[in-house]
C-alpha cells in the first residue's frame, strides 16, 4: 500500500514545510521526538476554526520523512472537510508515527507520543488510524484526556466500524434515491470491494434491504464466510469494473475511481467507505459528472466513525451517534442536488458546503 500519490523525489523540490504539495495553511506542525523511546511523530492540525482538530494516529514504515510529513498534512486536511460536512464542532487534526507498529510500537514510545498530545492543550486531539488500536489510546488516556476511541469500560465509544458502515448504507440509499427516483434497494444490483469491518455490516444493512449483493475481497476465507452468512454472490471474475451493476460500493482501498476504471464502469452509482476513492478529485470527479454517474463523496458518507467518537468528548451516547450518522441521508441528497442545480461535480458541491460552515463560523468569531 502506498499513502502518498507523490514520490519523495517529487516531495523534495519543494520548500520543506510550508512549501509542501499538501501545505494548505495549517495552522500549527508539531514534529516530536524522544530520544528515549525512539519515537518520531508528527502532528498536523490544519484548522480549529469549528473545534479542536480531532483525528486519528497513523504509524506507518514512512519511506522517508518527507512522506510522513506530506501524509498527515493530506489527512488533517481531509479530517477538516470531514467535521465540517457532518456538522461536527470539530477542526481536522491528525498525526502521524513514523515506525512499523508491528516491530517498533513500545509502550514506552505511545506514552512519549501521549506526552506531545497532553502538551497541546486540547488542541488537538487523537484516536486510532492504520496502525494504532484501542488498548493503544488506553494507554495514552493513562497521561492525557485528550484521546478517543477509547474502551467501552473506559467510557468509550469501542468500534467505529458499526457505525461507519450505518452512515455509508444510509448514504448510499440517498444516491439510489436521487439516480433511481427511489431509496428502495430491493433487486438492485450492488458490488462490495473489500468485505472487512466496514463492508460486512454494510452487506448486512444491504442484504436486509433486499439488494442483490456481490462481493469480493484479496482474502478467499473472508469473502466465503461473509457469502455464507449474508447468502451474497461471490465475484469470481477478472475485471469488476466492467460489470453490469446499479451501484458499485468500495470499501476496501482507496483511488479505484481513475481514469482508466471509469471508462469501464456500468455502475449508475458510486457509493462506499474506502476513503479517497477519487485518485485525483477534480478530473475524476468531472468525468464522473460527464458519464452521469452518482458519486456519493466519500469523505461525508463515511463520517460515522469520526461521529461515533465526538460523542465521547462529552459524554458518550450511542443513539444520538446514531441519529446524527441517519442524517447523512438527508446531507448526501443536499448535496447532490446542489451539484445539479451549479453543474459542479458532487466532490466539488460538498466542499462547498464544508467551507461555508467553517467561513460562518469564522465570521460570527470576529
Ligand atoms: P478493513 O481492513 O477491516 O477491511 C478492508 C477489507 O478490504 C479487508 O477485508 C481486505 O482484505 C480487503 N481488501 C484489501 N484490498 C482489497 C482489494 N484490492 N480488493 C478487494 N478487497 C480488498 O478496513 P475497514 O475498517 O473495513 O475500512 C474499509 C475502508 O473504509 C478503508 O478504506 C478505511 O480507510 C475506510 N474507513 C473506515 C472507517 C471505519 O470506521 N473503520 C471509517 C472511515 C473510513
Amino acid at each position: 500500500m502506498t499513502v502518498n500519490s507523490y514520490s519523495p523525489e517529487e516531495l523534495k523540490k519543494v520548500d520543506p514545510v510550508f512549501g509542501q504539495i499538501s501545505f494548505d495553511g495549517h495552522e500549527q506542525i508539531v514534529f516530536c521526538h524522544c530520544k528515549d523511546s525512539g519515537l518520531k511523530a508528527i502532528i498536523g492540525i490544519h484548522n480549529t476554526v469549528l473545534g479542536p482538530a480531532l483525528g486519528g494516529t497513523r504509524m506507518w514504515n514512512y519511506t522517508s520523512e518527507w512522506e510522513a510529513l506530506n501524509d498527515v498534512l493530506r489527512l488533517s486536511r481531509g479530517m477538516t472537510y470531514k467535521s465540517a460536512i457532518s456538522g461536527l464542532d470539530l477542526g481536522g487534526g491528525k498525526a502521524v508515527i513514523i515506525g512499523d507498529s508491528k516491530k517498533d510500537k513500545t509502550p514506552e514510545l505511545i506514552k512519549a507520543f501521549a506526552h506531545y498530545v497532553h502538551s497541546l492543550s486540547g488542541r488537538y486531539i487523537t484516536a486510532e488510524d492504520v496502525g494504532t488500536t484501542t488498548p493503544d489510546m488506553d494507554l495514552i488516556h493513562t497521561i492525557t484526556p485528550h484521546v478517543t476511541g477509547i474502551s467501552e469500560s473506559l467510557g468509550g465509544s469501542g468500534n467505529p466500524s458499526p457505525v461507519t458502515a450505518y452512515g455509508v448504507f444510509v448514504g448510499l440509499k440517498a444516491a439510489a434515491k436521487f439516480q433511481f427516483g427511489t431509496d428502495d434497494l430491493a433487486g438492485k444490483k450492488i458490488f462490495v470491494q473489500g468485505v472487512g469491518n466496514v463492508g460486512e455490516t454494510l452487506v448486512k444493512h444491504l442484504s436486509e434491504a433486499g439488494a442483490d449483493i456481490t462481493i469480493t475481497d484479496i482474502t478467499r476465507e473472508r469473502v466465503e464466510e461473509i457469502a455464507k452468512k449474508y447468502n451474497t454472490k461471490i465475484y469470481e471474475g477478472n475485471d469488476l469494473y466492467a460489470e453490469e451493476m446499479d451501484i458499485y460500493a468500495p470499501c476496501a482501498l482507496g483511488a479505484t475511481v481513475n481514469t482508466e476504471t471509469i471508462q469501464k464502469l456500468k455502475a449508475k452509482v458510486i457509493a462506499g467507505a474506502a476513503n479517497n476513492q477519487l485518485a485525483q478529485e477534480q478530473i475524476h470527479g468531472k468525468m464522473l459528472q460527464e458519464k452521469g454517474i452518482v458519486y456519493a463523496p466519500d469523505f461525508l458518507i463515511n463520517a460515522g466513525g469520526i461521529i461515533n467518537v465526538f460523542g465521547e468528548i462529552a459524554k458518550y451516547d450511542a443513539q444520538e451517534a446514531l441519529r446524527r450518522t441517519e442524517n447523512i441521508y438527508n446531507t448526501t441528497l443536499d448535496i447532490l442536488n446542489r451539484a445539479k442545480e451549479h453543474n459542479i461535480t458532487t466532490h466539488q458541491a460538498a466542499m462547498a458546503m464544508a467551507e461555508e460552515r467553517i467561513e460562518r463560523k469564522k465570521n460570527e468569531q470576529k
